[in-house]
């Protein structure tokens, strides 16, 4: 299991992206009403969903409570039980668009346990196929993967207004 977010944690620990925004891409995504550059996908009352900047595999989404939180400790009522419903209806939306044949759900709580961005707790939620293999040196370089999350941030933009979101 820890393999497979190793490629994601070292290209995301090296971005500057993080610095820029004084360490929480999350909370500056919400705050930011520029959805479509910050990749923030969806916004619930409790929750949101981003793009994986730094994605392991197609279609890799975050999902994060709104409340900047480092553990599951701090969350309670629906901050707490909305994030893993969007995650069941995320899954839902991607089984539409790109049909993988399984998930990996988690969930990083602490530096040491592999979050990249301790301060505020998100779900990683990953399709996966039989015999995917690593995305990232498939594209090879970061502009590849920008213009490939912005493709597909509209294809799922598109689906989720098509199918009225949540
Ligand atoms: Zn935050």
């Amino acid at each position: 299991m820890s393999r497979i977010w190793a490629p994601w944690r070292a290209s995301y620990l090296q971005s500057a992206d993080t610095k820029r925004d004084h360490g929480c891409f999350l909370c500056a995504g919400l705050e930011s009403d520029q959805d479509r550059e910050n990749h923030v996908v969806l916004r619930r009352a409790h929750s949101f969903v981003v793009l994986n900047r730094y994605p392991y595999n197609n279609g890799h989404l975050l999902v994060a409570p709104r409340s900047h939180v480092g553990s599951l400790g701090e969350l309670e009522g629906a901050e707490l039980t909305e994030p893993v419903e969007t995650i069941q209806s995320m899954i839902g939306t991607l089984d539409r668009l790109l049909g993988p044949q399984g998930y990996n759900v988690g969930l990083n709580q602490g530096r040491s346990a592999g979050a990249g961005l301790p301060g505020h707790l998100h779900w990683h939620v990953v399709p996966r196929w039989d015999g995917d293999t690593n995305f990232m040196p498939i594209l090879g370089n970061a502009k590849v993967i920008v213009e490939s999350l912005n493709e597909f941030y509209d294809r799922l933009r598109e689906e989720l207004d098509r199918s009225s979101g949540i």
